[in-house]
């Protein structure tokens, strides 16, 4: 299977127009150096021929690390497609992985996410053994306690590895309009274990799966339903 293809790509600084190589599927099973590439921030990004510009093309792309059992799925909502479209786009194309799955490998986790921050993090919570949708949840919490310092229309919450500790999880507070990161904010791992455990002595369908049917879920997408549900009740209420 080929993993990169040519795409004819503008320069968005100066309009120069080059093809260039892309990423379609990143197979860490196979190219294991692709993992460091990804975190590095190297993959689909390009310098123009013209003014040496360097910029980030957004595209689908695939994660695909077996091995770990996990495969994430970012298809950026653009080219004029809602979020419900790229949805749809996933679960047909999830629908037909069965078939082309060998059969020896346990079935990995299989993800969707819209942005490559998301992306990121998915492979750092796998490699933490960490639960997405729990991790989302706790996001939920920290935006609706904060909603002046942690406006979750401007702001995204990004898991950070590197500096949590076995007390505090770190997640970072990134400007969504220009990617800096703006603060680190902390949440007690023992409060992540708490929740973890109530979770899991739960019978039946699990309420972080209610909270975050999926196929894609995000805990900054939440708050801003809920925010905009109670924006329209209270409007109701005159
Ligand atoms: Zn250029």
């Amino acid at each position: 299977m080929a993993t990169t293809r040519q795409h004819p790509i503008r320069c968005p600084l100066c309009e120069h127009e080059q093809e260039v190589a892309l990423w379609d599927v990143l197979d860490i099973d196979r190219e294991p150096e692709l993992h460091e590439r990804l975190l590095k921030g190297e993959i689909n990004r390009v310098t123009c021929a013209s003014c040496a510009g360097s910029f980030a093309v957004s595209k689908p792309l695939v994660y695909r690390h077996l091995e770990r059992e996990l495969m994430v799925f970012l298809d950026p909502v653009n080219n004029g497609r809602t979020l419900d479209e790229v949805v749809a786009d996933f679960s047909r194309t999830v629908g037909n992985l069965d078939q082309l799955m060998p059969t020896d490998v346990p079935l990995p986790e299989i993800h969707l996410v819209i942005e490559p921050g998301e992306l990121v993090e998915r492979v750092f919570l796998r490699e933490q053994q960490m639960d997405a949708r729990l991790v989302e949840h706790i996001k939920y919490l920290m935006y609706r306690r904060n909603p002046e310092k942690l406006p979750a229309g401007q702001m995204n919450l990004l898991f950070n590895p590197l500096d949590s500790t076995p007390e505090q999880l770190c997640f970072m507070a990134q400007n969504r309009a220009t990617g800096r990161i703006e603060a680190a904010l902390h949440f007690q791992r023992s409060d992540y274990d708490a929740l973890a455990e109530a979770f899991a002595a739960e019978a039946g369908p699990s309420l972080l799966e209610e909270q975050f049917p999926g196929p894609y879920f995000s805990g900054r997408l939440l708050v801003l339903q809920d925010l905009a549900e109670e924006a329209a009740e209270a409007e109701e209420e005159g």
